[in-house]
């Protein structure tokens, strides 16, 4: 059903999970599997009739807590493992045509703290060496449910893009003494022209290095590592940063922006991370409102991005969409 095979070319682990075929794509909005069931109508994944968000293990999950034994045989060169781990899908809403973008500030802070009590929770799984939380959004991405939400995966292993990155964090603290993250935004701050918004705890900006014309960063002020660590105040910032980097997003084509949001945390296998630097980083795959950038030869077989535009530009333009966020518990921030 699923299992782990090992690449040993590129040192990384592949999932397979061919029950995913069979999933649901594009229900009509009558069959939504994350609408409450309806009084005398189909049974959904979600029996309460009413919800503000909910999480809940995926039907269809690519990583299981208890997964079966591996359906192939390992070999020397080719190691395999049960696929283990959780896979969560986290619903923000119950209205089926909202998008978190449009959601108020408070529910926005509500699902900052739901994605905390989740990695909370789900580190304490012993297998559990990273939680990643993320979100698809949009048909451009090739999300399959049209319902807004999001998911979180608890992978056996630390990934290959958070290696780099805890490499690169690493590295340079050797170096410099110095966080990396913390290097970079005080880098960002100093020259200006990439910076799309700040606030008290956190600052949003596309990085000198973007692949992707509208590649949002947003990174706490404070030198911090995860979801956990973060006061209340700076949960509160994290959730009106957010509403303003997607607000902005929705006005730049006038339509509803498609994005890969992922969360960067450190790991959850107990090691001491303490040079590592929370922060989430958007990938919208939209290079006008039309046209969408394609991953072609050289960004998937080389790993090289070709990014058609200037990040001073792209920033430029989102800054000038930038909005004060309104809570309607104690006005704008
Ligand atoms: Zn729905
Ligand atoms: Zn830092
Ligand atoms: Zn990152």
């Amino acid at each position: 059903m699923s299992e782990l095979r090992w690449n040993p070319l590129m040192g990384e682990w592949v999932a397979t999970a061919t029950h995913r075929q069979a999933r649901t794509f594009l229900p009509p909005a009558d069959f939504c599997p994350l609408c409450p069931t309806k009084p005398g109508g189909f049974p959904t994944e979600i029996p309460e009739a009413t919800y503000d968000i909910v999480a809940f293990e995926n039907r269809f999950p690519s990583l299981t807590p208890e997964p079966p034994a591996p359906a192939v045989e390992a070999s020397e060169l080719y190691p395999v493992r049960p696929g283990q781990g959780i896979c969560e899908v986290i619903v923000y809403t119950e209205n089926h045509n909202a998008t978190l973008a449009q959601e108020p500030v408070e529910q926005i802070h509500q699902l900052v703290q739901v994605w905390t009590n989740r990695f909370r929770a789900l580190q304490s799984a012993e297998f559990a060496k990273y939680i990643f939380i993320f979100e698809n959004k949009g048909e451009a991405i090739g999300v399959t449910l049209h319902h807004p939400h999001g998911q979180i995966y608890a992978y056996p292993f630390v990934p290959p893009r958070i290696l780099t990155e805890l490499e690169q964090t690493r590295a340079h603290m050797d170096a410099t003494g110095r966080c990396l993250l913390c290097d970079i935004l005080a880098e960002e701050r100093r020259d200006g022209q990439r910076i799309v918004a700040e606030n008290d705890s956190f600052a949003a900006y596309i990085p000198f290095f973007a692949r992707y014309p509208y590649e949002v960063h947003i990174s706490s002020t404070r030198h911090l590592q995860a979801l956990t660590d973060l006061s209340e105040t700076e949960g509160r910032d994290l959730a009106a940063m957010l509403k303003t980097v997607l607000a902005a997003y929705d006005k730049l084509f006038n339509l509803s922006f498609p994005y890969m949001m992922v969360l960067h945390q450190r790991p959850t296998d107990g090691g001491d991370y303490g040079h590592y630097h929370f922060h989430i980083e958007f990938y919208p795959p939209l290079r006008t409102a039309t046209k969408l950038k394609y991953l072609a030869g050289s960004e998937t077989g080389a790993g090289m991005f070709i990014n058609d535009t200037l990040a001073e530009e792209k920033a430029a333009e989102l800054r000038a969409l930038v909005a004060p966020v309104i809570w309607e518990k104690g006005g704008a921030r």
